[in-house]
């Protein structure tokens, strides 16, 4: 296994049949020794910086079913809501003011926002903080909307492929959707010039570790700018309701293993890892991890963009300079840095 890791550190790459036995054998993966290597290779490309978004969950309408979300169209328990112009405007007015310099929309697949809409946010969100980075996170969509929202001052966009397997994505969303289309819109993302988001829940149900290969393969080839990756979490009000949740354990493994891949990737420890455990999202920049989401959406709706079990949603979110998980990351000797933090994997 020592063998392996240290391949995969030298080249940035295994083969397939590798990453499967990897992935089979994970136990006798020395955890400390790996996260150590991470951090080192997260040091040589951002120092120990740690980029933090403003999160702005702007829309819980969807026209999607993912038998995995909260947010599903099918969840008839969800109370919807979207935020106005001026209300996704003062979330990025509490960001910047908290030091943030990117901005994160994201929302379910919601036909209310048109093109046009959302050019005009974007345009609005562009005049009023122009040194702000804007990432959209709205699913799929016309090659053209994207090339839109691209002019209109959007740069970066998050779209996790989910699972690379056309055969396990069949088993996570409904027939309407595919592995397919997903992947046609990242590439369109790319080729349009945005720095790329994508990624996969760890623990998703009927996940193999041929699964898991492919989607690093997948990952390698693509070669995105951002990779975002969460444990999948039960939702009670959804078909995967009694499914077993993804670990704490297992994602940082693919933290860890993902910087050793694509060192220059700016990687989050997301919000669903610190709804698993109180530490989780330390523990993700512990394992390499760089960037942290912060969630500026207004107590109220943010209540209702619940994608998963979770009871930490009700807190409210601490966006001062003393927030106690900026402040412990401080004393490990990370710096909570209020820049733009732009990919260096260009
Ligand atoms: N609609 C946009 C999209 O499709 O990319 C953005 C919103 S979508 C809810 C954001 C991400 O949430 C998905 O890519 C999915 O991986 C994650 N997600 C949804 N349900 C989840 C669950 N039960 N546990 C963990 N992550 C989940």
């Amino acid at each position: 296994m020592r063998n392996l890791i240290r391949k995969l550190d030298e080249k940035s790459t295994l083969e397939k049949e590798e990453w499967i036995w990897l992935f089979e054998h994970r136990d006798l993966i020395d955890r400390e020794e790996l996260f150590a290597l991470a951090r080192a290779r997260t040091y040589e490309h951002y120092e120990h910086k740690i980029f933090v978004r403003g999160l702005i969950e702007f829309t819980n309408y969807c026209r999607n079913n993912c038998y995995y979300c909260g947010i599903r169209s099918g969840n008839q328990l969800v109370s919807r809501f979207r935020l106005t112009t001026e209300e996704i405007l003062d979330c990025c007015q509490l960001s910047y003011e908290a030091g943030f310099r990117t901005v994160v929309l994201q929302g379910g697949e919601d036909a209310f926002f048109t093109k046009e809409r959302l050019c005009e946010i974007i345009e609005a969100i562009r005049r009023k903080f122009p040194e702000v980075a804007i990432t959209l996170s709205i699913g799929e969509r016309p090659r053209e909307d994207y090339e839109a929202f691209f002019l209109a001052g959007a740069e970066r966009f998050l779209l996790r492929h989910e699972t690379y397997s056309p055969s396990h994505y069949a088993r996570l969303h409904p027939e309407n959707l595919s592995a397919k289309a997903r992947q046609k819109c990242l590439t369109d993302l790319k080729e349009i010039g945005y720095q790329a988001g994508s990624g996969f829940m760890v623990g998703s149900p009927y996940q193999t570790p041929e699964n898991l290969a492919e989607d690093f393969l997948y990952l390698k080839e693509l070669d995105p700018q951002m990779i975002g990756i969460g444990p999948f979490i039960a939702h009670k009000d959804t078909p995967f309701g009694a499914m077993t949740s993804g670990t704490v354990a297992d994602t940082l493994l693919c933290i860890a293993l993902l910087r050793l891949m694509l060192p220059k990737v700016l990687l989050p420890s997301t919000t669903s890892l610190g709804a698993l455990a109180l530490d989780g999202r330390k523990k993700g920049v512990l394992a390499g991890a760089n960037v942290l989401m912060q969630n500026v959406t207004p107590s109220a709706q943010r209540l209702n963009y619940t994608l998963y079990n979770n009871k930490e949603r009700a807190k409210d979110i601490d966006l001062s300079p003393d927030n106690p998980l900026f402040k412990e990351l401080e004393q490990l000797g990370y710096a909570i840095v209020s820049e733009r933090g732009d990919s260096k994997n260009v």
